[in-house]
């Protein structure tokens, strides 16, 4: 899988973020500066707990970590839409 796209489907080369204040989920090893140097908990429970590779590898994609951890300037509707992206992007590889 392309380096840009994270464990959980997020696609960092898109994030506003990216470049000025994070090289990636992938390159800082989920400990992004938005979870306070701390490793981001989907990215433990796939990777460190589990070994996956990604989220896909998992038969509870998407499962209440994922659907409770989100950007909270996102509309319900935004969410579910970036959601239904990642675990496409995911799934196809
Ligand atoms: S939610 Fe977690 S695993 Fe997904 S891109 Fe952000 S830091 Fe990485
Ligand atoms: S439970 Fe499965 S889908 Fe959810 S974060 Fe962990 S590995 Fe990913």
């Amino acid at each position: 899988m392309n380096d840009m796209i994270s464990c959980c489907g997020s696609d960092c080369s898109a994030c506003y973020c990216y470049g000025e204040l994070c090289n990636g989920c992938n390159a800082v090893c989920g400990k992004v500066f938005h979870a306070g140097g701390k490793e981001c908990a989907i990215y433990a429970c796939c990777k460190t707990e589990h070994g996956y590779q990604s989220c896909a590898e998992c038969e509870k994609l998407p499962c209440e970590l994922i659907l409770n951890t989100r950007d909270p300037k996102m509309s319900d509707e935004e969410f579910m839409k970036d959601l239904d992206a990642r675990v496409k992007r995911l799934r196809e590889g």
